[in-house]
């Protein structure tokens, strides 16, 4: 195995930085798949822990308990907003914008103005950095699919009602995500196999519809590879870019086609250990940058440096070479900390020391054109007789863990004989729930995932941002 960085787990690793330990987003462990569940149980070494779950929504200076609770929600925005947004809801409804063009007029058409741009507009334009107006409606269809204005009210009236309410528990391990990714690799090298770090595919060369060697840039040398089979988990538009020779124009077109969003996380040290309740807080508030907040101790007491208070993570979402990326460590830190005071969570004065990570390629973008660049893509690296991609970006899709990880596993069956499996057909159903739906549909077990829930708030509109 090749790891092009030098830590083990890609995006779901944890970083150490002065003791504390720090995920790329906070990475919650939850699954349906009985093959992930006995992986995971195999990987670690000690069961993982119960954690119990807090997240809310924080707008206008207000937290929203999420989902939507209707009580604390009236509270919150008061009778006369209430009524108004009602009133927007009506004329909404009354006078839809048509064509429905962009993601703004979705909303707004289901929606009405006030609710949209108190619980859609923010968040949204924070995560994919662009304007409502410029996402395509199609998007929202996608994403907020069967959620509406009743459903939404009756979701927050009902919350423990039909729909059940979020899982109140996640598991996780202990030490983060990298726990588990770290005990996978050495369990690999007991068994024979070798992780090799800081080691880069850097081409790929092919004959008669194979891969015949790899050229791996390690430790500032060259070495060439000849793997009899190959499934590579970089990004797509990476892959075909690395080809010897070099794929026809159409693929090279739809690599350069595929977008991705950055991300990066600015660790803050906190004196204090209990600063607010919740493991993480969704932030709609537009007057800041940062999109969600994670509090480290509420996810695991060791995920913090023994005798210090907590550890925040805040998370910007962001692309290459745009203000925020190439933003100095220290403006970034200093950045955070202004933030998070200015919101009124935690006093600038409770805060120590800031350590940035930075992620390239966190979230595939699902833009007008990215269905038909993935097709040519896995067409094209489909005729190949012994190279397979997989995972997040292997495959530009919003997998999780266990998605990332069945795909591997039916890669890895595939060379084994079973021909029968696919792994694109990993996490193809349209939504993947946590909850029940009104429809009824219980999931089997667990706590958080990346998909949209159909009765409570879209993925990139508010939460579950994976
Ligand atoms: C902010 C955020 C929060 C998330 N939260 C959750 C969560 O709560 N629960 C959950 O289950 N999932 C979560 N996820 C998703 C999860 O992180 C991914 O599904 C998973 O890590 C994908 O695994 P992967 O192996 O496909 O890709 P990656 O994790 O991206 O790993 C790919 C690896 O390939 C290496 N690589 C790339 N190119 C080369 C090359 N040329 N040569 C050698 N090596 C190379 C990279 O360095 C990387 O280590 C989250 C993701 C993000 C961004």
């Amino acid at each position: 195995m090749l790891e092009a960085s030098p830590y083990i787990g890609g995006i779901a690793r944890t970083h150490v930085w002065e003791g504390n330990r720090l995920d790329i987003g906070g990475h919650r462990f939850f699954t349906k798949s009985e093959e992930v569940k006995q992986l995971w149980g195999e990987m670690m070494d000690e069961p993982m822990l119960k954690v119990p779950r807090l997240s809310r929504i924080f707008y206008g200076q207000q937290f929203y308990p999420y989902p939507l609770k209707i009580g604390a929600t009236l509270k919150n925005l008061g009778l006369v907003e209430s009524f108004r947004m009602l009133l927007s809801y009506l004329a909404a409804r009354w006078r839809p914008v048509l064509p429905e063009d962009s993601f703004a007029d979705w909303v707004r058409n289901r929606f009405g103005e006030r609710l949209y741009s108190t619980f859609f507009k923010t968040y949204t334009e924070k995560v994919w950095g662009m304007p409502c107006t410029e996402i395509r409606a199609d998007w929202a269809a996608q994403r907020i699919h069967g959620l509406s204005f009743g459903s939404a009210v009756l979701n927050a009236i009902r919350n423990s009602g039909k729909v059940k309410s979020l899982i109140k528990t996640f598991d996780y391990p202990r030490l983060g995500p990298g726990m588990l990714w770290e005990g996978a690799a050495r369990k690999i090298g007991e068994r024979g196999g070798e992780v090799v770090l800081e080691a880069r595919a850097t081409r790929l060369h092919h004959r008669d519809g194979a891969v015949t060697a790899v050229e791996v840039a390690c430790g500032g040398e060259t070495q060439q590879l000849h793997p009899a089979q190959v499934i590579s988990t970089m990004p797509l538009s990476t892959l075909a870019k690395c080809l010897v020779p070099p794929p026809p124009p159409n693929v090279l077109e739809a690599a350069e086609g595929l977008k991705y969003r950055d991300f990066l996380i600015v660790a803050l040290a906190c004196r204090k250990p209990d600063v607010f309740p919740d493991n993480w807080i969704y932030i709609h508030s537009a007057e800041v940058r940062v999109g969600r907040i994670q509090n480290f101790r509420n996810w695991s007491e060791a995920m913090v440096a023994p005798g210090h208070g907590t550890t925040l993570g805040m998370e910007y979402f962001c692309s290459r070479g745009d203000d925020l990326w190439t933003m100095s460590d220290e403006g970034l830190v200093a950045l955070a900390k202004r933030e998070i005071a200015a919101l009124g969570l935690v006093p600038e004065s409770e805060l120590e020391g800031g350590y940035v990570i930075r992620e390239l390629n966190a979230y595939p973008v699902y833009d007008a054109s990215y269905r038909e660049h993935v097709e040519t893509l896995k067409a094209y690296f489909g005729s190949f007789s012994n190279l397979q991609t997989v995972g997040r970006n292997g495959m530009h899709r919003y997998n999780n863990q266990d998605h990332s990880m069945l795909a591997g596993q039916q890669a890895a069956l595939r060379l084994l004989g079973r021909t029968d499996l696919d792994p694109w057909e990993v996490n193809t159903e349209r939504s993947y729930y946590e909850e029940q739906t009104l429809a009824g549909k219980a999931p089997e077990s667990g706590s958080g995932n990346s998909a949209a829930t159909p009765q409570t708030l879209p993925e990139a509109a508010t939460p579950a941002v994976t």
